[in-house]
């Protein structure tokens, strides 16, 4: 105990001497210009997208929508798009060393618990669960995006908000099908959940 907080209390000084150096130069300025949100942020995100690929990858295999397995497949490059922001601003990968349906966040684990048990109720379910996880990501990247003033993380949110976007509407359109009713807002309001159905997919990042 008190042998960390000297060392914490060292590399705080660390930092502080170093601080005004490194301002001098443009990549090592870097991890002192995000603040506690922004960095707090990227933590989560990047379990959150973890938990959207962890989710359709399990209940693909009870459920083999092709939708499950492409829609994984796109979360996998939304958790190396945030990968990547870690490491650009030096911070610990939180999902490092954790298998299928493991989370570092205890918010997050219980989440995806919940919604694996809601997934294996039925097909519709597990659809809804698709549309939970997408309504949920946009949801949490708007508000990461009011946090953020760097524009490589702007970028990225952008990115995947795009991304979520086409999700939604790929779950929505599979429901439908399925159901023979129209898509109902889950975590959205039915008028933003509207806005997006209404309008054609996308290509992101292009
Ligand atoms: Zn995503
Ligand atoms: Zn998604």
């Amino acid at each position: 105990m008190f042998k960390q907080s000297v060392a914490a209390l060292a590399l705080a000084w660390i930092v502080v001497l170093s601080t005004p150096l490194h301002a001098a130069t443009s990549m090592s300025s870097a991890v002192s210009s995000l603040s506690q949100a922004e960095r707090n942020d990227l933590l989560y995100m990047r379990e959150e997208e973890k938990l959207a690929r962890d989710v359709y990858l399990t209940l693909y295999e009870t459920w083999p929508l092709a939708v499950f397995s492409n829609i994984a497949s796109s979360e996998q490059s939304h958790m190396d798009a945030l990968l990547k922001l870690l490491r650009t601003y030096r911070l610990p990968d939180p999902a490092a060393g954790n298998a299928i349906g493991e989370f570092s966040s205890q918010t997050l684990q219980s989440l995806y618990n919940t919604l694996m048990d809601k997934g294996r109720l039925s097909a519709v379910d597990a659809l809804q669960v698709g549309g939970i996880i997408e309504e949920t990501d946009m949801r949490d990247i708007v508000a990461a995006i009011e946090h953020s003033d760097n524009a490589d993380i702007d970028a990225t949110y952008d990115n995947l908000l795009c991304g979520s976007r086409n999700h939604l509407r790929a779950f929505a359109r599979n429901l439908e099908s399925m159901t023979g009713q129209p898509y109902t807002a889950l975590v959205l309001t039915q008028d933003e959940v509207d806005a997006i159905l209404n309008s054609p997919l996308e290509r992101c990042g292009k």
